[in-house]
C-alpha cells in the first residue's frame, strides 16, 4: 500500500476545519463506555490546531452508542423511539466529556444540536451559520450532533457523515476530516477482497467511485462508506476538501501531518468562491434592495450592507431569500441572502443599526446583508 509521505497542502493550508468523529472511535463497543484516553489525544490535536489560529468545529457521534448501554437496550438495530431515548441520555455524557477534556486544555466547548431543517432551510441555515461563526470568533469549540431526540425518520440525516459535510459547507470550511474505523476509500471491501486497493485521491464522484462505496455500516455507526461518499459529493460541491482517515490510533489528527494513509477528496474551487457562486447563480431572486452611493462604495470595499445605506426594498421575500442588490443607477451590483423579511426590511431601511431593536420590537442583526452572504459582480 502506498502511503502519503508528506502532509498535503489541503491539510496544511486549511484555515477552517470540521472534524467528524464516529461512534466506533469514541465508544468502546464491549462496555459502552467512552474511550477517554483516545478522546484526550484528539483534544490535544484540536488544541494544537486552535493554537495555530485554525478554526475547528467538531461533529461528534456517540450519543446513541453511549445512551443505549445505560438504558440497557438490546443489541442490534433500535426502533426510532429507542434511539431517540438513547440519544437523550447519551448526549449529556457526550457533551460533558467534551467539556471536561477541552476545559483541561483551557478551551470552551459549545453544544449544537441540529436537525435536517437547520441546514436545508435557508432561513434557519443563516441562524446556525451565524451562531457557529460567533462561537468561532469567541474561540469556543463547537461540538455538533444531530438532534436525534426530536428528529424523526422523515426529517433526519441519520448519519453524521452527511451532517458534517452540510456543516462544513454552511460555515465555508476548507477541510472536512472524517475520522472513521477505516483509513480511506477502497476499490472493494478490504475485509473480503484480498486485492482491494486504497484510493489516494478523488477529484470527482464518478459512478465508479459510488460503486466502490457499497453500503456497509457497523452496528454502532450509521454511515458506511456510502454516506462518506455522499458527504464527499456535498463537500466537493461546496469547495471543501475532504479526507477519510482512520481514527483508530491515538492523536488521530496528528497523523495527517505525518502523512498516514488516507483518501483525499479534492475540490476544484475554494469554499468561499463556491459559496459566492451559489449565491450568484443558483437562487431565484425574490426581491431587490436599492442602495445609496455611500453604501455602493462600502460594498465595493468589502463591507456588509447596513440598513442605513438602503433607500428602498421591493418584492416579497423572507429572511434567507436571495435578493438583487441595485446601485443608484439601478444597475445590478450583485446578489445576497437577506437577513430580514420584506416587511421588516421596509421598516428599517435608512435607519441606523442601533435603532433596529426599537423599531421592530426585537433585537436583530446589524446587517441587512452580511458580506459573507453576498456575491458582487465585478
Ligand atoms: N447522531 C448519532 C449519535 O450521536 C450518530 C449518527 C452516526 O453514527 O453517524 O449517536
Amino acid at each position: 500500500m502506498i502511503s502519503n509521505t508528506l502532509a498535503r497542502k489541503e491539510w496544511t493550508s486549511a484555515k477552517r476545519i470540521v472534524v467528524k468523529i464516529g461512534s466506533a472511535l469514541l465508544v468502546d463497543r464491549a462496555t459502552g463506555s467512552l474511550r477517554a484516553e483516545w478522546l484526550a489525544t484528539l483534544a490535544d490535536d484540536v488544541a494544537a490546531l486552535a493554537a495555530q489560529g485554525k478554526d475547528v468545529v467538531l461533529v461528534s457521534s456517540g450519543a446513541i452508542a453511549l445512551g443505549r448501554h445505560v438504558l440497557k437496550l438490546p443489541k442490534g438495530a433500535l426502533a426510532l423511539e429507542q434511539s431517540q431515548a438513547a440519544a437523550a441520555v447519551g448526549q449529556i455524557s457526550l457533551s460533558s466529556a467534551y467539556r471536561d477534556v477541552f476545559h483541561a486544555r483551557g478551551l470552551t466547548v459549545a453544544q449544537i444540536l441540529l436537525t435536517l431543517g437547520d441546514t436545508e432551510e435557508r432561513r434557519r441555515y443563516l441562524n446556525a451559520r451565524r451562531t457557529i461563526d460567533t462561537l468561532i470568533e469567541r474561540k469556543a469549540i463547537a461540538v455538533v450532533n444531530e438532534n436525534d431526540t426530536v428528529a424523526t425518520t422523515e426529517i433526519r440525516y441519520g448519519d453524521n457523515d452527511r451532517l458534517s459535510a452540510r456543516v462544513a459547507s454552511m460555515i465555508t470550511a476548507d477541510c472536512l476530516v472524517l475520522l472513521s474505523d477505516i483509513d480511506g476509500l477502497y476499490t472493494a471491501p478490504p475485509g473480503t477482497t484480498p486485492d482491494a486497493r486504497r484510493i489516494d485521491e478523488v477529484r470527482a464522484i464518478t459512478p465508479e467511485i459510488e460503486a466502490m462505496a457499497g453500503d456497509a455500516g457497523s452496528e454502532l455507526s450509521k454511515g458506511g462508506m456510502k454516506t462518506k461518499v455522499e458527504a464527499g459529493k456535498i463537500a466537493l460541491g461546496s469547495g471543501t476538501n475532504m479526507v477519510i482517515a482512520s481514527g483508530k490510533r491515538l492523536h488521530p489528527l496528528r497523523q495527517l501531518i505525518e502523512g498516514a494513509p488516507c483518501t483525499w477528496f479534492v475540490a476544484s474551487s475554494d469554499a468561499v468562491t463556491a459559496r459566492k457562486r451559489w449565491i450568484a447563480g443558483q437562487l431565484e431572486p425574490a426581491g431587490a434592495v436599492h442602495v445609496d452611493a455611500g453604501a455602493e462604495k462600502a460594498l465595493a470595499s468589502g463591507k456588509s450592507l447596513l440598513p442605513a445605506g438602503v433607500m428602498r426594498v421591493d418584492g416579497t421575500f423572507e429572511r434567507g431569500d436571495a435578493v438583487v442588490i441595485r446601485g443608484t443607477s439601478g444597475v445590478e451590483l450583485g446578489r445576497g441572502i437577506i437577513g430580514y423579511d420584506a416587511a421588516e426590511a421596509a421598516l428599517i431601511v435608512g435607519k441606523k443599526s442601533s435603532e433596529i431593536a426599537a423599531i421592530l420590537g426585537h433585537g436583530g442583526r446589524a446587517e441587512l446583508i452580511h458580506r459573507d452572504d453576498m456575491a458582487l459582480n465585478r
